[in-house]
């Protein structure tokens, strides 16, 4: 049994003026596919890795970014034909400029060349946006269960598992979904938190109905302004009533729960944040970004908390990290020891406050300045991780690799939406400030000209029922 591997992985706030390029993408092919996707494979299934590529959220792609992955992808698609099935994992909010659907787009080429008869499997994380053009493609869907995202090999390999059970000849399955016409932020629509928790709680309930295989829901992707954007209840079954039926409960549960959204933290504007952290007398709070978050879709040069608390005469605080080439790599060249004036934030496009600091260069990662420059620096009691290259900082090894130890500060800054599983146990306590960027979380004020009305929340004065939709190679089952 042969079944091609692949994918294409990452997620585009329209909001973020920075372009995703070929660079931007880490890209695994052929073995190193397999292990990118960490999945298990039973030893009678031969894996034919073609190629995955994915990046940390950002802008939308550049339309010969998109292309040159796809025309690779297909290339090794066709090389490797004939197969008995395909697996891709895919994020589900790619952006491409001047293309509307770019997953529908990649899914459709992707059975242009399998053809009708080889079964097509894909695994998206929550907050992918699905069209009838991508259901209409695939015979088989898994997405995440959980934010923040535990369960990504989990949900891999219930798609894998679900296509190697029908090759081995179980039952044909089949897609069906239902939109929900609402767009929340992940950070309020965490697992952890109700109503998600909850309503995510009761996928295994959906998943044992007789005719069902997997239930899923999606959150869709709130920041990007498309018509394509929207939650949604997909189920993969092998009895198309069933499967109406199933997404149709999701699709209305999620519905009816839209009120009751919220953020699982205190989230506030950032002047309330500081002041209520300048009473706080325990630690480590760690205080999220949210609207600069880049694993969000966010630019991550703000410099938003760092002028704020400049301002403020703050000290003993920490922020790691900021995108700032050209600041990281003055740092790094000076070496550490060195004091040097810098200039900080707002080097990529979407504005927002410029420090100048006088800076003591504290530690710098590797001896090189250059495109992974990662340098601490110190000015007036705050510390700053600054980076050449856009990237989160949400992992303890993140800091540790500074000498920092995030137990021991008394405040830490992240860009991030809901914190980290690393972070979040660590957090006393978190809290969230609503600061400006290109995943600004007032979801009513973003620009909304493309999405679909209504749409809850841009407009809340509306009726709604689900009308379920199987795929079109579901109609043409007869199953
Ligand atoms: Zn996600």
């Amino acid at each position: 049994m042969r079944i091609a591997i692949g994918g294409l992985h990452t997620e585009c706030s329209t909001y973020n003026p920075l372009l995703q390029q070929v660079g931007d993408f880490h890209l695994s092919q052929g073995s190193e596919v397999l292990p990118a996707l960490a999945v298990d494979m039973p030893d009678d299934v031969a894996s034919i890795g073609l190629s995955y590529a994915n990046s940390v959220p950002g802008g939308p792609l550049t339309a010969q970014t998109y292309a040159q992955f796809k025309d690779k992808f297909l290339a090794q698609l066709r090389d490797t034909m004939p197969l008995d099935g395909v697996y891709l994992s895919m994020h589900g909010a790619v952006h491409v400029v001047g293309l509307e659907d770019a997953e529908g787009d990649w899914l459709s080429a992707v059975r242009d060349v399998i053809g009708t008869d080889v079964p097509l499997a894909v695994s998206y994380d929550l907050h992918g946006n699905v069209t009838q053009q991508i259901i209409d493609q695939i015979d088989i869907f898994a997405g995440y269960r959980t934010a923040p995202h535990i369960d990504v090999r989990e949900t891999r390999q219930r798609a894998l598992g679900m296509l190697v059970d029908h090759l081995r000849g179980g039952q044909k399955p089949v897609v069906a979904w239902a939109k929900v016409p609402v767009l929340m932020p992940g950070e309020r629509s965490s697992t952890e938190d109700e109503p998600a928790k909850g309503l995510y709680a009761a996928l295994p309930i959906e998943d044992s109905q007789s005719g069902v295989l997997d239930a899923n829901l999606m959150v869709g992707y709130v920041w990007a302004d498309t018509p394509r954007g929207t939650a949604c209840a997909v189920v993969t079954g092998v009895d198309t009533r069933a499967a109406l039926d199933s997404a149709s409960r999701l699709a209305q549960a999620y519905w009816d729960a839209r009120a009751d959204f919220a953020f699982g933290v205190e989230t506030k504007p950032l002047d309330d944040c500081l002041d209520d952290i300048a009473k706080l007398q325990s630690s480590p709070v760690i205080l999220a970004d949210s609207g600069d978050n880049p694993t969000g879709g966010g630019v991550g040069d703000r410099a938003d908390v760092l002028d704020a608390l400049l301002k403020r005469g703050a000290r003993d605080a920490l922020i790691g990290g900021l995108a700032d080439a050209p600041a990281a790599n003055a740092a790094c060249a000076a070496g550490v020891g060195a004091q040097v004036e810098l200039t900080i934030g707002a080097t990529l496009g979407l504005g927002g406050p410029v420090v100048t600091a006088t800076c003591n260069v504290v530690c710098v990662l590797g001896t090189i300045a250059g495109r992974n420059a990662e340098v601490l620096v110190e000015t007036a009691g705050i510390r700053i991780i600054l980076t050449a290259r856009r990237r989160p900082f949400h992992n303890l090894d993140d800091f540790r690799k500074f000498g920092i130890e995030p137990a021991e500060q008394r405040l830490i800054v992240v860009k991030s939406g809901y914190l980290s599983p690393d972070l979040a146990p660590l957090a006393n306590p978190a809290l969230m400030a609503l600061t400006d960027g290109a995943v600004n979380q007032d979801i009513p004020q973003l620009e909304n000209k493309n999405r679909v009305q209504p749409m809850y929340p841009f407009q809340t004065d509306f009726t709604w029922t689900p009308t379920p939709e199987l795929s079109a190679r579901a109609r043409n089952s007869g199953l």
